[in-house]
């Protein structure tokens, strides 16, 4: 297609690729500093093409000062998947514009997530944000079109909408090339999930709250081997093939594992140890061995093992001789993987003393990572994640909150602001048609949700 009406700069810059701050991540801009924009004669504002294996635009905004002088551009998790990069991989940037789209479909990029709503709303969160077909975007705060959380779903008896940051798939652009929505552009929103070029929309870095260095430990762990693994073996080292996370429940641990999965372009699969104890006779050494042979066929590929001292306790512990079958089974798997084959396993566990030492051994389980409950500064990074999206009165103090949640792990924290949320619903209840089981747009605009709304929610 001739793209008369779009100047594509023939300057180009090459770029580091950093992460975003988790704070700003789905604004759809990216920082870099004012000699590389300069370079490609852009300025603040402007629409970027990044090329990496695949090609996607954001708005350019100027690095923080301590980025000032770095060859570096910060991409958040969504943005690293619409490029097809990681962090440290290098990108093609150039300066572009985008044209006013006719049509753009949206469909929810969250397995879980079913949307429903006015497209007024999204054309709103989107208006004159570049975007190109394929593409994974958030929504930036305000009120969205949501997903309910089971009680709220409960409360209306048929969708609505919940307060937080929704991902969408960019599912097509007329035209296609690099569009922005403006006031005729029609929009529409499929109503449930379709699988992504890029599975980041569903969990990425960004998404893991007080885990910077455990994050940077798994990077090299298991990224960066799975990502370039001709790097490893030129190297003549071989990377890990287990990798123990130890912690109590709530702290993030299976979030972890995906996001790593994820970023790491790598397909995930999950066992959990409870449940495959459950299974009758033989079943749970077959189920297993299955897992292990479908990862290793649809590698790169994650195993996650969640609560792995369930099927691997200490041998003087196991009674029962299914038990001791699995244990060896486990082992005779993990010491079956070819460390060519791009599989790794990650295992997690409460109870790092309860299980079978031999499962730590050299190349097995050989790497461990303590995932502790998080302290302040944690917990504000996870209250930030759990409340991106969500209109907060200017009175929600998160650092307050942060402060007064002493011994919160995560999922006590994802808990409170999704309670928070329901109490800010609750109060506009009155105001709502229950019968129309819709909420009416002049309601939504100005739904909020409070200081006193998070209060109550500790209280619970
Ligand atoms: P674990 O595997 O350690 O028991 P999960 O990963 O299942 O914990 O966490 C449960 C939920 O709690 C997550 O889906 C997420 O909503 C929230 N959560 C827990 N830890 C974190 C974290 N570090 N950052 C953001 N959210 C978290």
């Amino acid at each position: 297609m001739a793209d008369t009406d779009i100047k594509t700069e023939d300057r180009t810059v090459r770029l580091q690729v950093a992460a975003a701050r988790q704070e700003e991540s789905g604004q759809g801009i990216a920082r870099l500093s004012r000699a590389s924009l300069s370079e490609i004669g852009a300025l603040e504002g402007d629409v970027l093409e990044i090329t990496g294996k695949a090609v996607t635009v954001a708005r350019a905004v100027l690095a923080f000062e301590e980025d000032e002088g770095l060859s570096v551009i910060r991409l958040d998790g969504l943005q690293r998947g619409n490029a097809e990069v990681g962090s440290g991989d290098h990108v093609t940037v150039r300066k572009t514009d985008s044209r006013p789209a006719q049509r753009v479909v949206f469909a929810p990029a969250q397995k879980d997530m079913r949307l429903q709503g006015p497209s007024a709303a999204l054309k709103r969160n989107f208006f004159q944000r570049p975007m190109v077909q394929g593409d994974l975007v958030a929504t930036t705060g305000q009120q969205q079109v949501a997903d309910i959380p089971p009680q709220l779903r409960r409360m209306f008896n048929a969708p609505a909408y919940a307060l937080t940051q929704i991902r969408l798939n960019v599912v097509s652009t007329t035209p296609r090339g690099i569009v922005h929505i403006d006031e005729n552009t029609e929009v529409e929103l499929r109503e449930t999930f379709e699988e992504a070029h890029d599975a980041r929309g569903d969990v990425n870095y960004d998404d893991v709250g007080g885990m910077t260095d455990t994050i940077r430990q798994l990077r090299e762990m298991v990224e960066l081997p799975l990502r370039y693994p001709e790097l490893f073996t030129r190297l003549g080292v071989a990377p890990p093939k287990g990798v123990l996370l130890h912690g109590p429940p709530g702290t993030g641990k299976t979030r972890l594992a995906q996001a790593v999965a994820n970023e790491s372009e790598a397909q995930f699969f999950s066992i959990n140890g409870p449940e495959i104890m459950g299974s009758g006779y033989g079943e749970s050494e077959k189920h297993l061995r299955e897992v292990f042979e479908e990862a290793t066929k649809a590698a790169p590929a994650i195993v996650f093992i969640d609560e792995i001292d369930s099927i691997a306790p200490k041998r003087d512990q196991v009674h029962g001789e299914a038990e001791k079958r699995l244990v060896a089974q486990l082992l005779t798997l993990m010491d079956g993987i070819d460390s060519r084959a791009h599989v790794v396993v990650i295992a997690a566990t409460n109870r790092p003393d309860a299980i079978d030492e031999a499962l730590r051994r050299p190349g097995r389980f050989d790497r461990e990572i303590v995932i502790g409950v998080p302290d302040e500064k944690g917990r504000r990074e996870i209250l930030g994640i759990h409340t991106r999206g969500m209109p907060l009165s200017e009175r929600v103090d998160l650092n307050e909150l942060a402060r007064t949640t002493h011994g919160f792990v995560g999922a006590d924290l994802a808990a409170l602001t999704r309670e928070a949320a329901i109490e800010a619903v609750r109060r506009i209840m009155p105001k709502l048609d229950l019968e129309a089981r819709t909420i009416p747009a002049e309601v939504l605009e100005t739904i909020r949700v409070y200081r006193e709304d998070f209060v109550e929610a500790l209280k619970r």
